[in-house]
């Protein structure tokens, strides 16, 4: 039996992943679950999953998973805080580690698990956004494999050679070609995403999804997000990185090779199929997902992101190019100003103006031979100063 422990259970990629384990039973064992604080979600979770370990990181809500589990024979060990979600994330019984909490929170679980040697599945892309050197450094010592859940990215790694290491050139690519939806704002006129609100935000046209990655998707940093995290991922840059704005959400990316030929990776716009990849590969097995019927999709287009309507994409390569802390900083920055846009405390406007301020404010220095520390420490500094300008920009 494969052990399996998943961090961010309660979320969207975490709910996916519980379904596809229970289709697999036979060859899986989860050993751990985690959340922030939905003790009830959690609670029906574990009775479900019967996992050895259950960690909240908020220590009330811990409290009242343990009341909620108090009749189970065999309760799980009860776990709090960052600390516990690092335990469970190197556990000895844990072989796979599905990374799937959001935001920078994910980082040092995401790190331990990778330094553990654990088969780490990344959803988390905010980790490698923040410490993508840290990370990959950590998978290349630990000897950790480090499986992409992003779809975009699990489409890329499907579509390169099953030898694939690290250099694209090495393999013939020419480039990567990143397909975005565009979100639900692709076709509205500039002026009125001044009055967009966090539900129109949130209600994505072709995936369901956690909030803080719907925003992302209406701003385009998602794909901003997802040009840094391929960069690492794939060892390249962002002069071999194209994005395509897809509406469809059918070709989930493609490779383009020196001699022409072009890999693309297709499929029903559900996180199933990525994640049930990633589990058996390099084998495959059913994830639940309905087979594509290309009849009913009909028709694919394809059309060039405008950088003027999704700043943050601009914002995103820029950062990319910069390279040092610049990354961190865009990401901190982000985090901040969607949590004041949901908080209906900016406008949807303010998380570009927040996220470019940060940047302009905060020097960017570079993170070679720096630790994780380091990278916390600038993480947090952002976050002040993103919070500062979002309390100016106040509506
Ligand atoms: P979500 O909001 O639905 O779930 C987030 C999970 O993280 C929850 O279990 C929550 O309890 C936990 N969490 C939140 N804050 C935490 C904290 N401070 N400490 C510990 N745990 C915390 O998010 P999601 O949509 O499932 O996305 C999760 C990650 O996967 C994100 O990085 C996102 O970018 C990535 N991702 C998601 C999708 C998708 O379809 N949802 C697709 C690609 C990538
Ligand atoms: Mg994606």
């Amino acid at each position: 039996m494969i052990g399996v422990t998943v961090l961010g259970a309660t979320g969207s990629i975490g709910i996916s992943t519980l379904d596809v384990l229970a289709r697999h039973a036979e060859r899986f064992r989860v050993v751990a679950l985690t959340a922030n604080r939905d003790a009830e979600r959690l609670a029906e979770q574990c009775r479900q999953h019967r996992p050895d370990f259950a960690v909240m990181v908020e220590p009330d809500a811990a409290a009242r998973l343990r009341e909620l589990l108090a009749d189970l024979p065999k309760p799980p060990e009860i776990l709090t805080g960052v600390e516990g979600l690092e335990q469970v994330a190197a556990l000895p019984e844990a072989d796979y580690v599905m990374a799937a909490i959001v935001g920078a929170a994910g980082l040092r679980p995401t790190l331990a698990a990778a330094q553990a040697g654990k088969r780490v599945l990344l959803a988390n892309k905010e980790s490698l956004v923040v410490a993508g050197a840290l990370l990959m450094r950590a998978v290349a010592d630990s000897g950790a494999e480090l499986l992409p859940i992003d779809s975009e990215h699990n489409a890329i790694f499907q579509c390169l050679p099953t030898h694939f290491s690290r250099g694209l050139a090495e393999v013939g690519v020419e480039r990567i070609l990143l397909t975005a939806s565009g979100g639900p704002f692709r076709d509205w006129p500039v002026e009125r995403l001044a009055s967009v609100t966090p539900e129109q935000a949130c209600a994505h046209p072709t995936w369901a999804m956690g909030r803080k990655i719907s925003v992302d998707s209406a701003t385009m940093m998602n794909k901003g997000l997802e040009v840094i995290e391929a960069c690492w991922l794939f060892g390249t840059d962002t002069d071999h990185i194209q994005v395509v704005v897809h509406p469809q959400s059918v070709i989930h990316s493609l490779v383009q090779y020196q001699d022409g030929s072009v890999l693309a990776q297709l499929g029903n716009p559900d996180m199933r199929t990525p994640i049930a990849h990633a589990l058996a590969w390099p084998g495959r097995f059913g994830s639940g997902v309905t087979p594509l019927d290309l009849f009913a999709v009909a028709r694919l287009d394809f059309q060039e992101p405008d950088l003027n309507r999704f700043p943050c994409l601009a914002l995103a390569f820029q950062s990319a190019q910069q390279g040092g802390t610049a990354p961190a900083i865009l990401n901190a920055a982000n985090e901040i100003a969607v949590d004041a846009f949901l908080a209906r405390r900016i406008d949807f406007p303010g998380i570009a103006a927040i996220v470019a301020g940060t940047l302009d404010e905060l020097p960017e220095e570079s993170v070679e031979g720096q630790g994780l520390e380091f990278l916390l420490d600038v993480d947090r500094r952002a976050r002040e100063c993103a919070e500062r300008l979002a309390r100016r920009r106040a509506i």
